[in-house]
């Protein structure tokens, strides 16, 4: 028996609504002998006569979208290609009533995505630059873009990943788009008023073969800037340059990327928590409202401007990677030189948190989905 008389508020009967199916979320999609019998089907809550109007719809569009997160993550990279994620961006919009645009590689060519293009370069798969829009019906207050890192396989390119490098793994380095899709899926059932959310994804794969990027290559952004790639392997960012380019040029009031970005974050805060770097205090505290009652742990990470001296090139703008030491830091000064300063923005490294190999209860072992309840209660909160 549960002990009830501890459930005050409908807030907290909802998230537990939450934790009893996102704890029971099984994957067997690429299994032969599927268990289809111990799924679960329904939760009935009884006596819950204190709270009045209880609706679990929001509920269980949230779960949609952690689920959606967690089946993208979890999808492996023969499955789930840049095409793929550009076929599910366009299911999302079709039953939710979002505008969509996929831009082909000549599109971005001519916006002059050098960057994204860059990594896209090695692989046979063309890439598929997603951008979803959520319209408002009422009068627009406010302007939102939410970008992921889409590497649907990161190989490392010829920085190629070697020894305990968990290439294996690398399925799991579009969890930031994976995010941003969940959080469209559930957005796009709630349709919040008077917000214009765009969902932004560079989706691609970071390959080798013979026209793949050189490290040492010299390439230029939408924007204009020029990096000296002196690591293949710090792609993501080079996405997301490109990417918060598109974004900034639609000149939202604000921007959230979420990306599976670097080592040094798994290394800084472990797999339970995640990094945030952002441009404004307030954007800090709500975002850290938001992930506490999203029940994802979330801690601020410092702009630390005297460490951009590690992004100097002799010969570019910018190197793609700076040292070792405070390399998630880094990778997210790196990103702010690619938007307008007057966007209020915010990076999430979720390196850590997109993936666990325990059972964490309401996340059992495998994508955890992060991400999407942060998102979705951040823009919740706005109503
Ligand atoms: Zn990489």
């Amino acid at each position: 028996m549960f002990p009830w008389e501890l459930i005050n508020s409908q807030e907290e009967i909802q998230s537990f609504g939450e934790s009893a199916r996102l704890s029971a979320y099984k994957d067997n999609r690429f299994n032969s002998k599927r268990d289809d019998k111990k799924v679960l089907k329904e939760i009935e809550f009884l006596n819950l006569n204190k709270f009045k109007n209880i609706n679990f719809n929001e509920t269980e569009y949230i779960c949609e979208g952690v689920e959606l997160a967690r089946r993208l993550v979890a999808a492996p990279p023969n499955s789930l290609t840049p095409l793929e994620m550009s076929r599910q961006a366009s299911k999302i919009a079709k039953d939710h009533g979002l505008e969509i645009k996929i831009l082909e590689k000549n599109e971005c060519e001519d916006l002059g995505m050098g960057a994204y293009l860059a990594v896209a370069k090695g692989s046979d798969l063309e890439p598929k630059f997603i951008h979803l829009t959520l319209k408002s019906k009422s009068p627009v207050k406010e302007k939102i873009a939410l970008v992921g890192k889409g590497l649907t396989f990161d190989s490392g390119g010829y920085n190629l990943k070697v020894g305990a490098s968990q290439i294996e793994m690398m399925k799991y380095d579009m969890g930031g788009s994976a995010a941003v899709l969940g959080a469209a899926k559930a957005l796009g059932a709630i349709k919040p008023d008077g917000l214009e959310i765009h969902f932004i994804v560079a989706a691609c794969e970071n390959m080798i073969n013979g026209s793949a990027v050189h490290p040492g290559d010299v390439i230029k952004a939408s924007n204009g800037k020029t990096i000296e790639i002196n690591n293949t392997d710090a792609e993501g960012r080079l996405t997301l340059a490109d990417a918060l380019t598109y974004a900034s040029n639609l000149k939202p009031d604000s921007i959230i990327d979420l990306a599976t970005l670097t080592g040094a974050i798994v290394v800084a805060l472990g797999n339970d928590v995640a990094g945030f770097w952002t441009n404004n205090n307030m954007m800090a505290k709500d975002l850290k409202t938001a992930s506490s009652q999203a029940g994802e742990e979330l801690w601020q990470m410092p702009l630390q401007k005297s460490y951009k001296d590690g992004l100097k090139s002799h010969i570019a703008d910018m190197k793609n990677t700076g040292p070792r030491a405070g390399g998630s830091i880094t990778a997210a000064l790196f990103l702010e030189e690619f938007f307008d300063k007057n966007i209020n923005w915010a990076h999430i490294d979720i390196a850590g948190t997109c993936w666990t190999d325990k059972n964490k209860g309401i996340h059992p072992s495998g994508a955890t989905g992060y991400g999407v309840k942060t998102l979705v209660q951040w823009i919740k909160n706005k109503r």
